[in-house]
């Protein structure tokens, strides 16, 4: 047995995390930036609460509100100098996984002189520290020490990170997914639950990352007939939180699989949200995994309270939909773009060549179209 571990982030999910741990920002230096996107931050509450405590603490601080729904490079870049600029001492993010993988990559471009190959070779040793207030219940970047960025260049999305990219403090208030639309709110858990299940399958799966994933399975499970009934009570938020933030740990020591590799390309090319694109591409992955993982499958299906893959799909596809048809071409471009993430597919079941990402995509196709 092999288990290594590393969690370097001060973690609580509590209400009113914000107000009640105040006193450890000033931990971090006299002067912030606050990451955030255009206007969820505010909308949240999230927001106006940290401003409230750094005043209250006696600190200053500059406001970055230009990341957009999959943060890019540019914009990155952006708010690096204006950080430099600015001479802020710690960086923080309020808002969805956007807003705070652009804190960390801000938190690293500002003290470090690096081109984009640097930065996404994590060729760097130290970084501000970053603060991380998460607003949507999904990506677990609170947590993790990934960034992911969208490359123009080549048409997709790319992450980087190391131990100097994970948050040193997480301050989870489920209270600020109260602003959170309907169907953001199915998506991120989605997202969530994908982390875990990703991660528990993944080939770097350890038992203590196992146990970790079976605990965020299983409550996802209890989350879902109130997710089917859209009944959003302050008990499913705290609970999708907890999901979100427990995935993020999972995906820090596993990573994720193909269904995160090849959910880029949804992303990218069709616009489709991140939890969205994972969903659309469960079918397809257990179709090609059952093979591999049967038990491991098995009793994750049980964990949620399902016997049949089959009836965990339809309550997936009940909540998110089903993705449209991709053209032959689509299929080809889509395979190339998703062979550059390569290290998705290595932690993938199986031997993920090009020939079985085709066919995974192809299979993505309804059965008619095959
Ligand atoms: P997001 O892109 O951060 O936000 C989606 C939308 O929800 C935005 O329009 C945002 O508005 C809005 N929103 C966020 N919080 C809200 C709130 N409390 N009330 C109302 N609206 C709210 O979505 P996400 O799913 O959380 O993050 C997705 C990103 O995270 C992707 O780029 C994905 O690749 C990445 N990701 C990262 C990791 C990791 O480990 N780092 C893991 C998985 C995914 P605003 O634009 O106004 O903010
Ligand atoms: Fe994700």
């Amino acid at each position: 047995m092999k288990v290594s571990f590393l969690m370097p982030t001060q973690v609580f999910l509590e209400e009113n995390a914000v107000e009640k741990q105040a006193a450890l920002l000033q931990t971090y230096g006299r002067k912030a930036m606050l990451v955030t996107g255009k206007s969820s931050a505010k909308r949240s509450g999230a927001y106006d609460e940290i401003v409230t405590v750094l005043q209250e603490e006696g600190l200053s601080f500059v406001l970055f509100d230009k990341v957009e729904n999959n943060p890019s490079l540019e914009t990155v870049l952006a708010g690096a100098a204006l950080a430099k600029e600015s001479g802020v001492d710690f960086v923080i993010g309020i808002g969805g996984g956007s807003p705070l993988d652009a804190a960390k990559a801000i938190a690293v471009l500002a003290v470090n002189d690096l081109d984009t190959e640097e930065l996404l070779n994590n060729t760097f040793t130290h970084a501000l520290p970053i603060i991380a207030v998460p607003t949507t219940a999904g990506t677990g970047s609170e947590v993790t020490p990934y960034s992911v960025l969208v490359k123009k260049d080549i048409e997709t999305k790319i992450s980087f990170g190391n131990e100097w990219t994970f948050p040193k403090l997480a301050l989870i208030d489920p209270k600020y997914t109260e602003a959170v639309p309907i169907k953001t709110i199915l998506f991120t858990a989605v997202d969530a639950f994908t982390h875990s299940f990703e991660g528990y399958l993944s080939k770097r799966a350890t038992p203590l990352s196992d146990a970790l994933a079976m605990s965020a399975m299983e409550v996802f499970g209890q989350c879902l007939p109130a997710l089917r009934n859209n009944e959003f009570s302050s008990e499913l938020r705290e609970k999708l939180m907890y999901v979100s933030l427990i995935g993020g740990i999972v995906i820090t020591h596993t990573g994720v699989t193909s269904v995160h590799g090849m959910g880029y390309c949804y992303t990218y090319y069709q616009g489709i949200p991140h939890g969205q694109a994972n969903a659309f591409l469960l079918r397809s992955y257990l179709d090609y995994v059952k093979e591999y993982q049967k038990e491991k499958i098995q009793r994750a299906m049980n964990s949620m309270g399902f016997f049949e893959i089959e009836d965990f799909l339809s309550q997936i596809e009940y909540l998110i939909g089903r993705p449209r048809e991709l053209t032959t071409e689509e299929i080809a471009t889509y395979t190339v773009k998703t062979m550059i993430q390569a290290r998705s597919l290595a932690n993938t079941a199986g031997d993920v060549t090009e020939e079985v990402v085709a066919s995974l995509w192809a299979k993505t196709n309804p059965v008619s179209s095959i």
